[in-house]
C-alpha cells in the first residue's frame, strides 16, 4: 500500500499545537450579590493547529477574541473549556497547573504590541534581555553577557547598546529589544499580539522582514494576531479570520487572499492597499456597517448577517458551521459554494 506524502508527515511530526474547541466566557454580574446574568463570550468553540516552523495568521476587528485566545493559550487566563496540546508529548495544556505550566512558558514565548509599555524604564537592555535567563537559570553566570550580546546581534542590535535604557531607542529598535527577550529561552512558538501596530510603516516591513529571517535560523513557529489583512500578507503560511469569538475562515493565505470564501473575509481584503494605483483606483472597498456587536448579546444565526451584504432570511435564523470546503480551507457561512466574492 501506498501513502501520500502528507499523509506520512502527519504520522512522523505531530503539530506543534493543536487547538480545539477553545472558549473563555466572562460572567456578567449584576446587583448587590454580583449574581451572574449572562455570560461575554469573547472566545467561542474556536479549533485550529499550528505545525512547526510554520507561521498562522490570526486576524480580526479589535473585540474578536484574537488576543483572548492568545491569552489562554499561554494560560494568562484560564479556558472556560476547550483542550489545546503542545510540542511532542502532546500535553494538553488547559489542563495545567501554573507549576505544571512553568516548563512551558519557556517554550512558548509573547511579543507585545506597545514595546514601550512592555519593556520597564528603569531597566538597561542587558537587565531586559537577560532578566529570562537570570530567573530561569539557564545560562551560567559567566556566559550571561556573551548571550545577551548573542541575543541583541541576533535582533540586529549592537554589543553596546546593552548598557542604554529603552527611551534611548526608537519604536522599532525596542520592539527589537522584546524579540530578543523572547528569543532568550529558545522557545518553540511565539504569540506576536500586534507586533507592528504601534510602529511607522517603514518601520512595520523591517520587523516583519526580521521576524521571517528568525523564524528560518531558529526554526520558530508563529501566532501573528493583527487587525489587518495586509500586514499578516507576507509573513503568514495560513491564515485564521476571527469575528465575534468565532474562526470563520481558515485556510492557506494564498488561497485565502486570492478567493475568499466568506463575506468578513472579502471586505478586510477589500481593505488591503494594492501596489498599482491604476488597480488601486478601480477597486471596490467594502464599507462594514457599524461596530463588531456587543459578544454579551450576539445576533442570532450568523454573527455577521447585520453587516453582511449577501445575508439572506436563513442567515438570521441558524448559525453556519465551519466547514471543511477544500483540504486546506474552512468556512463558517451558508452561501460559500454559491458566492463569488473578490480577493486581491
Ligand atoms: Fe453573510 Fe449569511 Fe454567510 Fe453569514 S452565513 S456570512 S450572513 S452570507
Amino acid at each position: 500500500m501506498q501513502l501520500d506524502a502528507g499523509f506520512m508527515r502527519n504520522i512522523a511530526m505531530p503539530k506543534l499545537l493543536e487547538v480545539k474547541g477553545l472558549r473563555k466566557y466572562f460572567p456578567i454580574r449584576k446587583g448587590i450579590l454580583r449574581r451572574t446574568i449572562g455570560h461575554v463570550k469573547a472566545v467561542d468553540g474556536i479549533s485550529f493547529d499550528v505545525e512547526r516552523g510554520e507561521t498562522l495568521g490570526l486576524v480580526g476587528e479589535s473585540g474578536c477574541g484574537k488576543t483572548t485566545a492568545s491569552r489562554c493559550l499561554l494560560r494568562l487566563i484560564t479556558p472556560t473549556g476547550g483542550n489545546f496540546t503542545f510540542g511532542d508529548e502532546q500535553i494538553n495544556l488547559a489542563k495545567l497547573t501554573n507549576k505544571q505550566m512553568r516548563p512551558f512558558r519557556r517554550r512558548i514565548q509573547m511579543i507585545f504590541q506597545d514595546p514601550q509599555s512592555s519593556l520597564n524604564p528603569r531597566m538597561t537592555v542587558a537587565d531586559i534581555v537577560g532578566e529570562p535567563l537570570r530567573v530561569n537559570r539557564t545560562v551560567k553566570r559567566d556566559k550571561l553577557q556573551n548571550r545577551i550580546v548573542e541575543l541583541l546581534e541576533s535582533v540586529g542590535l549592537k554589543s553596546h547598546d546593552m548598557r542604554r535604557y529603552p527611551h534611548a531607542f526608537s519604536g522599532g529598535q525596542r520592539q527589537r529589544i522584546g524579540i530578543a527577550r523572547a528569543l532568550a529561552l529558545h522557545p518553540e512558538l511565539i504569540v506576536a499580539d500586534e507586533p507592528v501596530s504601534a510602529l511607522d510603516v517603514s518601520v512595520q516591513a523591517q520587523i516583519l522582514n526580521l521576524l521571517a529571517e528568525l523564524r528560518e535560523k531558529f526554526q520558530l513557529s508563529y501566532i501573528f494576531i493583527a487587525h489587518d489583512l495586509s500586514v499578516v500578507r507576507h509573513i503568514s503560511d495560513r491564515v485564521a479570520v476571527m469575528y465575534l469569538g468565532k474562526i470563520v475562515e481558515i485556510s492557506d493565505a494564498e488561497t485565502l487572499y486570492q478567493s475568499p470564501k466568506h463575506p468578513y473575509t472579502e471586505a478586510l481584503i477589500s481593505a488591503v492597499p494594492l501596489p498599482d494605483p491604476k488597480e488601486q483606483r478601480k477597486r471596490e472597498l467594502i464599507h462594514l456597517e457599524g461596530d463588531v456587536p456587543d459578544p454579551s448579546q450576539p445576533p442570532t444565526g450568523c454573527h455577521f448577517h447585520p453587516r453582511c451584504r449577501y445575508a439572506t432570511d436563513v442567515c438570521k435564523q441558524e448559525s453556519p458551521e465551519l466547514r471543511e470546503i477544500t483540504p486546506s480551507s474552512k468556512v463558517a457561512c451558508h452561501l460559500s459554494e454559491t458566492l463569488e466574492l473578490h480577493g486581491v
